[in-house]
């Protein structure tokens, strides 16, 4: 069947039971259907995998997805195996395979059952696993999380910047990117690494009209002040950032001496306590995961109701990936963030062993991170000029969600806050 045949509203209903596409989806699934090469920018919850998985299981051939987290990798092909009679419709190649499973794959993309083939970046270097793939039709080859091309995006992999050069030896296949932070430095970045320039562009709107912002200053009192805010939202799922692994116990601790049922989360637990832990989270036995960022990436519970980051993020991409969590269902989501330009030294100091040019956008992206605490203009605005997107501060959409526009702050308050 031509592309232009295929009629897409059957199959999404056919695959995916839903009987409308999201947002831009179905002018994106369009794009990488009729061979092009596309550039998704969408916020988190948006809906990408399916702008990718839809063609991939319409389409001849396998398409090749690249994901930056095994974890990830694996929810996604569950999926997918779930909504298909063929378990080999999915597979996932990475090091962790045995030899037979290799095969198994291998002979499942030979004889065209396997539409999806997810892989990590660095499988994807294996001459092995290269010479394979230029000998079966590749559809079309996804590049999911692209932001980690980027040095300005908020989680940098060098791995993925040699992609690119990877794909070119795989042939002429078109290249999809996706990702969830684009500020325009980095999608500049993704679309000059992968030499793209001229990629179909759909670029949704990145505000959250659901999320309330709130920004309060650090003080000592702040454990009492996170548990009289858990308390206010009695029996709702929540996540409390923190940065170091001792304060994620710490403040795990605390919430639990107090009452609220909570859980750490980080990379310093083995793997099962995270798995069980994250498992608690999601089954709602337990309200609260106290985590690192090591918690989230791709976690899709839809009724997270707040986040609270104890300690300010990095980064602003950081920021709204992780606020982002909360109200994907479209319902209520509060997030909190307490601030401190001690914090801000903190996160100063920890870069200070780092390669320079590495420093400076560290610097760059902080100061971003202090422009945003420290302002007393709409949240949303601030945040959606920063992503490249103007925001009526009016009339918009979620206009009144935040702190600073339902309580506007004098100008000298707004200034002795500067000064902490
Ligand atoms: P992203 O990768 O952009 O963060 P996902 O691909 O994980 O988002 O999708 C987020 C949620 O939206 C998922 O629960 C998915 O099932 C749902 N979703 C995607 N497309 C549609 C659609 N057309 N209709 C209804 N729900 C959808
Ligand atoms: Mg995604």
């Amino acid at each position: 069947m031509k592309p232009s045949e295929i009629d897409l509203h059957k199959e999404l209903k056919k695959y995916f039971g839903f009987n409308q596409f999201k947002g831009l989806q179905e002018g994106v699934v369009k794009s990488i259907i009729t061979g092009n090469n596309s550039f998704v920018i969408m916020p988190t919850g948006g809906g990408k995998s399916l702008c990718y998985q839809l063609p991939a299981l319409v389409l001849d051939g396998t398409a090749i997805v690249v994901s930056p987290l095994i974890a990830l990798m694996k929810n996604q092909v569950d999926a997918i195996r779930s909504l298909s009679s063929e378990y080999g419709v999915a597979h996932v190649l990475n090091s962790s395979l045995t030899k037979t499973e290799v095969n198994q794959v291998k002979k499942d993309i030979t004889s065209g059952l396997t539409k999806l083939l997810y892989v990590a970046p660095e499988s994807l270097t294996k001459e092995e696993y290269i010479e394979f793939l230029q000998s079966v039709p590749i559809s079309f080859v996804a590049i999911d999380e692209a932001h980690c091309i980027s040095e300005w995006g908020h989680d940098f992999r060098p791995e993925y910047r040699n992609l690119r050069t990877i794909i070119k030896q795989l042939g002429d296949i078109p290249v999809i990117g996706l990702t969830a932070t684009a500020t325009p430095k980095v999608q500049e970045d993704i679309l000059k690494n992968l030499d793209m320039t001229d990629a179909n562009t759909f670029k949704a709107s990145f505000n959250r009209p659901n999320l309330f912002y709130e920004v309060r200053t650090k003080t000592k009192n702040i454990e009492g002040d996170i548990i009289r805010f858990i308390k206010q939202h009695k029996g709702k799922s929540g996540v409390i950032y923190c940065l170091s692994r001792k304060k994620v116990e710490e403040i795990a601790q605390v919430l639990q001496v107090n009452g609220i049922s909570a859980v750490p989360y980080h990379a310093g637990l083995d793997a099962k306590t995270r798995a069980k832990h994250q498992d608690m989270f999601l089954m709602e036995d337990v309200d609260v995961v106290v985590a690192t960022i090591a918690f989230g990436m791709g976690i899709d519970k839809p009724d997270v109701r707040f986040v609270i980051h104890h300690d300010i993020p990095k980064s602003l991409e950081s920021y709204y990936q992780e606020t982002g969590r909360a109200g994907r269902d479209g319902g209520e989501g509060h997030c909190l963030a307490y601030y401190s330009y001690k914090d801000i030294e903190k996160l100063e100091k920890f870069m200070a062993g780092k390669p320079v040019a590495e420093q400076e956008i560290g610097f760059a992206l902080l100061q971003e991170v202090v422009a945003y605490a420290e302002t007393s203009m709409s949240r949303r605005k601030f945040l959606l000029h920063y992503f490249g997107e103007e925001f009526d501060d009016v009339n918009g959409e979620g206009a009144d969600m935040d702190d600073n526009v339902r309580n506007p702050k004098k100008k000298a308050e707004a200034q002795d806050q500067v000064v902490t």
